[in-house]
């Protein structure tokens, strides 16, 4: 979608931080992250919210999130990790094109939750 700024991410327009590509998602570092090394993971193609993904899709984020947990945990060496998705303005979401946020989490006073 031409005015998403994650499609612009996957196009290469707007600069990012990647943390890993395959064929149909990207993980990026986030621009404001809550923690270090605050990471999203999006799909290729440009779907809204949870509610529009199909199964491939969602195989395709998840199949995934292991192997981006363990390289944030070895990079970053958390003591635990958040895995958070927010559908719709009401449930936080501010950027319309699915994204699951990975956080890393450093105990009491790493400034999340
Ligand atoms: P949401 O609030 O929709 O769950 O999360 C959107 C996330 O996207 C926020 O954490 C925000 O910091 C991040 N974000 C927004 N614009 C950009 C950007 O241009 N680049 C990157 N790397 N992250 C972004
Ligand atoms: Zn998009």
């Amino acid at each position: 979608m031409s005015d998403c700024i994650f499609c612009k991410i996957i196009n290469g327009d707007i600069p990012s931080t990647k943390v890993f590509e395959n064929e149909h998602v990207l993980a990026f570092l986030d621009i404001s992250q809550v923690t270090k090394g605050h990471t999203l993971i999006i799909p290729k193609i440009h779907k809204e919210n949870v509610y529009e993904l199909t199964p491939d899709i969602a195989k395709n984020i998840f199949e995934v999130v292991p192997e981006i947990a363990r390289a944030l945990k070895k990079a970053f060496n958390p003591i635990g990790l958040n895995t958070i998705n927010n559908n719709g303005e009401a449930a936080g979401q501010s950027v319309f094109h699915y994204h699951l946020h990975l956080i890393p989490r450093y105990g009491e006073g790493d400034g999340f939750g």
